[in-house]
């Protein structure tokens, strides 16, 4: 992986790692790379461990790439779940074992009561070590909301300024105890803004400088395609992003050696981040029945009795008594008339299953996203011989 990034460097005629005299750089499962170790928002992100507050989607700024859609309903949401009180907050961020919560939008800056309140109740319900970093524009600060936030403990301030004239923002910022860094996509062609800001972070003594991949979302691919972006075969990357971010990291070595600059592939952001914090949750939430996955879902056996002479009640008598289940690793749902097992147990049973109860009942192995909403992700009609293989250990 590093030769791909020294070979890339030599295609753009770039000097290499070494010759650029980073000698703590690091590449990061994912693609992406840090010439330091990651800011701290950054190293819980990739471990999972970060839930996401979005405080609503308002933003004014009009970045003709911003991957959010402003215009959507003012909903807040911690993670995929969203939010009626400031308990979810705290429930969301106990059922993934979290340490640390980054609030993003739009801007947050824009709901700033409901930002300061957010964070305060956060810093109230974990310890002090719970790490809280916030993203904005830097363009929506008023009076003295700076000292509030650094106040209400926010630890970490990430700015993503729209031109040079919103910088002295982010050197207001340097007044307070916190971490002061700025997150920018990286663009094709735009490279100078990003050495621009990577210089003014060393003068002021800034920490990072996050450079993500630029990326297709629906808000945004008219804008790219019209700007001639293209994305990549296989995701939604902007081709030449990664290319744009070497290019700044090689000029960055000359203006800002000592601001820490990270790349942050978008592959980072859909598979490792969320992967991660699936795992986490998947692991908390998981009822009896389920069996949490190495990609963080959840994999179960699932009987459709709706055919069925036999109650759900039934069901479960008829499933301990034949079968010696235990009747806490049954589950069910009376409304749907399904009938939940373990993955590996009923595997185990549905040939037997099958061959008693023929055309009254169909059952399959599932697996599901390990959140609140029902998002069903496989299907795996059973009997199914190659599957009690796999399962019962007896493959060869
Ligand atoms: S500042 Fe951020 S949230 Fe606002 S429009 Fe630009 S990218 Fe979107």
């Amino acid at each position: 992986m590093r030769n791909d990034i020294e070979k890339k460097l030599s295609l753009l005629n770039l000097p290499s790692i070494d010759e650029l005299g980073y000698n703590n750089y690091q590449l990061l499962e994912g693609g992406g790379w840090t010439t330091n170790e990651l800011p701290l928002g950054c190293q819980q992100c990739r471990r999972g461990s970060k839930g996401v507050l979005f405080i609503g989607p308002a933003c004014g700024v009009n970045c003709y790439y911003c991957t959010i859609d402003r215009k959507e309903v003012h909903v807040s949401k911690i993670n995929e779940r969203t939010i009626t009180s400031l308990d979810d907050i705290i429930s969301e961020l106990i059922a993934i074992d979290a340490e640390g919560v980054s609030l993003t939008g739009g801007d947050p800056i824009i709901y700033f009561e409901d930002t300061l309140k957010a964070i305060k109740h956060v810093k109230n319900n974990f310890s002090e070590k719970f790490h809280i970093h916030l993203y904005t524009s830097g363009t929506f600060f008023k009076n003295n909301q700076l000292a509030k936030l650094a106040d209400a403990g926010l630890d970490e301030i990430r700015f993503h300024p729209p031109d040079a004239s919103w910088f002295s923002t982010i050197k207001e910022a340097k007044d307070f105890s916190w971490s002061v860094g700025a997150e920018i996509p990286a663009i094709p062609g735009n490279e100078s803004f990003a050495i621009e800001l990577a210089s003014f972070l060393q003068k002021i003594e800034g920490d990072f400088l996050n450079l993500n991949e630029l990326e297709f979302t629906n808000s945004n691919a008219n804008a790219l395609l019209d700007r001639g972006f293209i994305s990549h075969e296989d995701n939604e990357a902007v081709i030449g992003s990664s290319d744009a971010a070497l290019k700044i990291l090689a000029d960055g070595a000359k203006v800002a050696p000592d601001v820490i600059l990270h790349f942050c592939t978008s592959v980072t952001k859909d598979r490792i981040q969320l992967r991660e914090r699936y795992k986490r949750r998947a692991k908390n939430v998981a009822s009896p029945y389920e069996t949490p996955t190495e990609e963080g879902l959840l994999s179960f056996g699932q009987i459709d009795i709706d055919q069925s002479d036999l109650s759900t009640e039934e069901w479960v008598d008829y499933l301990m008594d034949n079968f010696d289940i235990p009747q806490e690793m049954i589950g069910f749902d009376r409304k749907s008339k399904q009938i939940f097992l373990p993955d590996y147990m009923l595997v185990a049973i549905a040939s037997d299953l099958d061959e008693e109860m023929r055309e009254s009942i169909s059952m399959s192995l599932v697996e599901k996203y390990p959140i609140d909403e029902q998002i069903i992700t496989r299907v795996d009609p059973l009997p199914d011989k190659e599957l009690e293989k796999i399962f019962l250990g007896e493959e060869e």
